[in-house]
């Protein structure tokens, strides 16, 4: 309580704003995930690792614009090629060669040849979803329980757990977010256990002949951030093929920030379609989606419309060309994850010396508080995060500086390649304040 007060007093304005946007904005917000507890707070600007909200306070920002700002805010070399793109115009429906750039770089960290670009995660996967059904005449798409792949009807399905824990059921995600899916796109919706060979085969071997492909985040990062189990993916890939089904990889999170090649370089397993978004576009909207040379035949056969306005636009090429090969080079990535991993080790002792169920876990610039009694493995498992734990974290991080991803969805966070030892030093301080503090 004394938390929420404190952030009350903090969040003045921020509150203020909230109430006058009611006015014009559904709910006071941009968007459904803008909402932080106890009211939204609101941005005035951000600088290398830190953000400004309009009350004046300043943050640590770990929680990366939802995983995106992998390069950090206002990047001189992204601003540079953003201000030069926006001189220069901004879109013309024509490609730019920026194009081939960004395509190239793409190529040679996923392992992947082809590609194609559009705006958002949600439209890489939904790219994804209906290129595996228009190139193998299928109509069954596998995912995973509990598995996020963005607002579009095929995925928005069996967010949270249904059914038997080995014959999960496909349902429309409910009850708030699934509002709006029909029953009949979950009926064409298959959903399997992460992790788990044994009931994917079963479901292979019940309706394969009609399976389109599974779709997957090949390291969960929206349930907490849970790895394969060994073989697991290799399993996958061998299973698809047996049945002649496609493999799509949802890297919107992943990519670039787990490897720079994503979990497809970091595993080695490698899809069929890889599904980007988020940090690949160093700050601005975008999307991408990856193939092998069959999957570029095939769109480039015209028997696949992957259409949009904006799509490969002047100005998500030219900031993404900066954010690959300006920002996001071996060093960047090197002092990163090294941060990454110190701070997750920092983390991991402090919670392990105060005797708190949990575990911290870091996998590149991404890393995951978990408060929970053992390791989650599927979606069932993640279930027992102590979510009261999580959002009292969040709100002890915000009152003294540091803007983390919100608790309960089980987001991991992100260290950008501009943050410091001293930023990181902010968030262990936080940390041992808190547990120190917390009743055994
Ligand atoms: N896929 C995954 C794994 C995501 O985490 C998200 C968003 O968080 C999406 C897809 C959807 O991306 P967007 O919000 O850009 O539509």
């Amino acid at each position: 309580e004394s938390e929420e007060s404190t952030f009350r007093t903090r969040q003045a304005r921020s509150l203020e704003l909230t109430r006058e946007a009611r006015e014009y904005l559904a709910g006071g917000v941009a968007s459904s995930r803008q909402s932080t507890a106890p009211h939204p707070f609101w941005v005035d600007r951000g600088v290398g690792s830190r953000i400004w909200d309009q009350d004046g306070n300043e943050f640590v920002d770990l929680h990366g614009g939802h995983g995106a700002m992998l390069v950090g805010h206002s990047h001189p070399a992204i601003v540079r090629a953003g201000a030069e793109r926006l001189g220069l115009g901004t879109h013309f429906g024509q490609p730019v060669p920026d194009a081939i750039v960004v395509a190239r770089n793409l190529s040679e960290r996923f392992g992947l040849p082809q590609w194609r670009f559009n705006s958002s995660g949600t439209e890489a996967t939904h790219d994804a979803v209906r290129l595996m059904r228009a190139i193998t005449g299928r109509r069954i798409l596998l995912k995973t329980e509990g598995g996020y792949h963005g607002h579009h009807e095929s995925v928005l399905v069996s967010l949270s757990n249904s059914g038997d824990e080995l014959g999960p059921v496909s349902r429309p995600a409910s009850p708030l977010s699934g509002a709006g899916v029909l029953r009949e796109f979950a009926d064409w919706t298959r959903v399997v256990p992460w992790n788990d060979l044994g009931v994917l085969e079963s479901v292979l071997e019940e309706c394969g002949d009609d399976v389109a492909g599974i779709i997957v985040e090949p390291i969960l990062m929206n349930f907490g951030m849970v790895r394969p189990d060994p073989g697991y993916l290799e399993g996958v890939r061998a299973l698809t093929r047996r049945y002649g089904c496609l493999l799509a990889y949802d890297e919107v999170k992943s990519g670039l920030v787990v490897d720079p090649g994503g979990a497809t370089a970091l595993l080695g397993v490698r899809p069929d379609i890889v599904c980007l978004a988020k940090a690949f576009g160093g700050g601005i909207a975008c999307g991408a989606i990856g193939g092998t040379s069959e999957v570029g035949e095939f769109i480039a056969s015209g028997k696949y419309l992957q259409i949009g306005t904006f799509n490969g636009n002047p100005l998500h090429m030219a900031m993404s060309r900066a954010a690959l090969t300006e920002v996001l080079t071996p060093q960047a990535y090197a002092t990163t994850y090294a941060r990454t991993e110190s701070l997750a080790r920092t983390l991991g002792e402090l919670l392990s010396a105060s005797g708190r169920p949990g575990y911290v876990d870091s996998i590149g610039a991404k890393g995951m508080i978990t408060f929970a009694p053992h390791r989650v493995a599927t979606y069932r498992d993640f279930l027992s995060v102590n979510q009261e734990i999580g959002r009292l974290h969040w709100l002890f991080q915000h009152n003294r500086g540091v803007f983390m991803p919100p608790w309960g969805a089980g987001q991991p966070w992100l260290v950008s390649v501009q943050h410091t030892d001293e930023d990181l030093d902010l968030v262990a301080g936080n940390f041992e304040e808190l547990v120190a503090r917390m009743p055994k």
